[in-house]
């Protein structure tokens, strides 16, 4: 194990150190052009600074500015408006732990910013507790006091092991030392309304040592489902205050806080040991990626309440899918696999990243997805914009510049920036390839470089060296990648999907060449999946694809348009073509509902049409979109 490097080892966003495989630096992890080293630079060149832009704009950087002033001021934004600013610090941070100063400014300016509006007692939030606000404390359903907590939290670890410096990790036991007595035991018996508090305190806990803080985040996570959140008419599910963590059998409620709490939950866990708290947490990951997850990973289908259906409620026109809740299941699923080292939770945070958290930012980074649909069935509509111009409600508006509520991309920002992290893993005896990423990753076995232009291709060049004598390899085989092949030393081995693939004691300089099979794939839906039954959807490797108006035949509209009853995919030219039918045109002095016909394929126009990488879409125009598509008379 290499103890003696100069380079900073502990800059991983979770510093999980308990579980079967563990996260490398960022610091460590540099990635080389490709999907994501391309995401990450689009990051650094102007989704931070956008994102900056508009909280200054809009007077969230001011309310800091103004709560440490003394004066009266009016607070701009709504109630976690100061989160943003915390998660783009987080952002920030992570580009100088990963070597890139281009913000460093910047950081420097919000931490002093917001440091100062710090009150002495450690308490930090701009819209309560001064004498002509609303008190501290007089609303967890809708304040997100803690909840802001939290993401200071998180962003202040971040800071401390991007750049060694204390004040901002100073700031954060402050503050936490004020949680830790007044919601302490014996304290005041209350959660936020939104989990996030339970991530912070733990990743605070593993960054100073002190006990206390894991101890609260224990106490935060046990007393939700007690009842303490008053009823509201979203039920108490909404904030998951319905039963406590270790009793529930699947995500419910509202999709991001359900996540959160969820991440946090397995962060207490494992910090405490708690098999029967992991166990719970593994039962509930798999029963809602088996009963309540979207083909692209996107997880919540109500709109009004941003919440998790019903198993099996999965309206693709009515997905709501909110990047957040992507963001947040990737959050979840790495706690998972630090823990348990199943591929499983790899092959979701693959499927998550590429089909939800890389579909919100436009090509240069300037807009956002915050729902992320899987049907558009009408061009989006002009949006509803405020007095400041930003939109009101992301549900529904396409890609849009900034939102009223712009949770997400700051959320996309500092996983960007963080991404290197998350792609190898090791333990005491190998190193994990989890992600299939261009870049050089340093470990403490191994130096491994990754060529790859993977999802375009999928082969995959990886190169070891500096090798601890003895150490495997092992390569996550996703689970959709039946007939892969691992080329090594001159034999082809064909290792099962869904598994890693484990290749004993690497030597020094040795390459493994991973081909990926990049066919592209039909995919149907479970038959209790109601909402898409007869209809089909695409995928290839990793990406799932969409059929979007701009590509159909002239005149034909979206909603006319069906799969032949072989679709036969086929690649040309970069995109993966169908051939589709047209259906008869509609007629509205007709009744839709028929006996079931037996010929109805006769006297269809066919056509082949290329589909458009799900994360792709809505970059050409005004368009709809669908990624189940309906089968020739099924
Ligand atoms: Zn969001």
């Amino acid at each position: 194990v290499n103890n003696s490097s100069a380079r900073r080892t502990d800059t991983a966003p979770v510093a999980f150190r308990s579980g079967a495989v563990r996260p490398i630096a960022v610091a460590d992890a540099h990635l080389e052009p490709g999907f994501w080293g391309a995401r990450q630079e689009l990051n650094d060149r102007a989704i931070i600074a956008h994102a900056a832009e508009w909280m200054t704009r809009l007077g969230w950087v001011r309310n800091f500015e103004d709560a440490a002033s003394g004066s009266r001021y009016e607070h701009r934004g709504r109630e976690f408006a100061d989160s943003e600013i915390y998660k783009l610090i987080e952002a920030i941070s992570w580009e100088i732990a990963r070597g890139r100063d281009t913000h460093a400014a910047l950081l420097n300016r919000l931490v002093d910013i917001v440091l100062a509006a710090q009150e002495p007692d450690g308490y930090l939030h701009t819209l309560f507790g001064r004498p002509w606000q609303r008190p501290r404390y007089s609303d967890f359903q809708w304040g997100h006091e803690l909840y802001c907590f939290g993401h200071f939290l998180q962003a202040a670890v971040a800071h401390h092991r991007a750049t060694g410096e204390e004040r901002m990790l100073e700031g954060a036991r402050a503050l936490a030392d004020h949680v830790c007595v007044l919601f302490g035991p014996g304290g005041l018996n209350r959660v936020c309304g939104h989990a996030e508090i339970e991530l912070g305190l733990v990743e605070l806990y593993r960054e100073t040592g002190v006990r206390r803080y894991l101890d609260q985040a224990s106490v935060f996570l046990e007393r939700r489902g007690t009842g303490t959140i008053p009823l509201h008419e979203f039920g108490r599910a909404f904030w998951q205050d319905d039963m406590k963590v270790r009793d529930a059998e699947v995500l419910r409620g509202h999709a991001v806080r359900a996540l959160y709490l969820s991440a946090g939950a397995a962060d207490v866990a494992a910090e405490t040991d708690d098999v029967e708290l992991r166990s719970a947490l593994e039962r509930q990951w798999q029963r809602t990626v088996a009963r309540r997850t979207y083909l692209t990973g996107g997880m919540g289908s109500h709109h009004m309440d941003e919440a998790f259906g019903d198993d099996f409620v999965l309206p693709p026109d009515r997905s709501y899918c909110e990047t957040c809740a992507g963001v947040a299941s990737v959050m979840f699923s790495w706690r998972l696999l630090l823990a348990t080292g199943e591929a499983k939770y790899a092959d979701l945070i693959e499927r998550s990243l590429f089909n939800v958290v890389a579909t919100s930012p436009s090509e240069d980074g300037r807009a956002f997805f915050y729902a992320n649909t899987l049907h558009q069935r009408v061009e989006h509509s002009l949006p509803s914009l405020n007095e400041d111009g930003v939109v009101i409600r992301g549900g529904a508006a396409g890609r849009q510049a900034w939102f009223e509520v712009s949770c997400c991309p700051p959320n996309v920002a500092r996983t960007l920036a963080s991404l290197g992290a998350y792609v190898v893993t090791e333990n005491d005896d190998a190193i994990q390839i989890q992600q299939f990423v261009a870049g050089v990753f340093q470990t403490s076995h191994a130096t491994v470089r990754v060529a790859t232009d993977y999802p375009l291709s999928g082969t995959v060049e990886i190169e070891v060296d500096a090798v601890t004598p003895g150490v495997s390899l092992e390569i996550r085989i996703p689970s959709w990648a039946e007939g892969a092949r691992i080329r090594r030393a001159g034999d082809e081995t064909a290792p099962p999907a869904g598994d890693y693939a484990r290749l004993l004691g690497v030597g020094e300089g040795e390459r493994i060449t991973l081909v990926l099979p990049m066919q592209p794939r039909i995919t149907r839906a479970d038959d209790r999946v109601d909402a898409v039954r007869g209809c089909l959807a695409v995928e290839r490797g990793p990406e799932v694809l969409a059929l979007e108006s701009v590509d159909l035949p002239e005149g034909w509209l979206l909603d006319e348009v069906a799969l032949a009853s072989d679709p036969a995919p086929a690649e040309r030219d970069g995109s993966v073509w169908v051939d589709v039918v047209r259906l008869p045109q509609i007629d509205d002095a007709a009744w839709p509902y028929a006996r079931p016909a037996t010929d109805a394929a006769a006297d269809r126009t066919g056509a082949s049409v290329a589909l458009v990488r799900y994360h792709e879409w809505a970059e050409r125009g005004p368009s709809t979109m669908r990624v189940w598509i309906p089968v020739s008379g099924m």
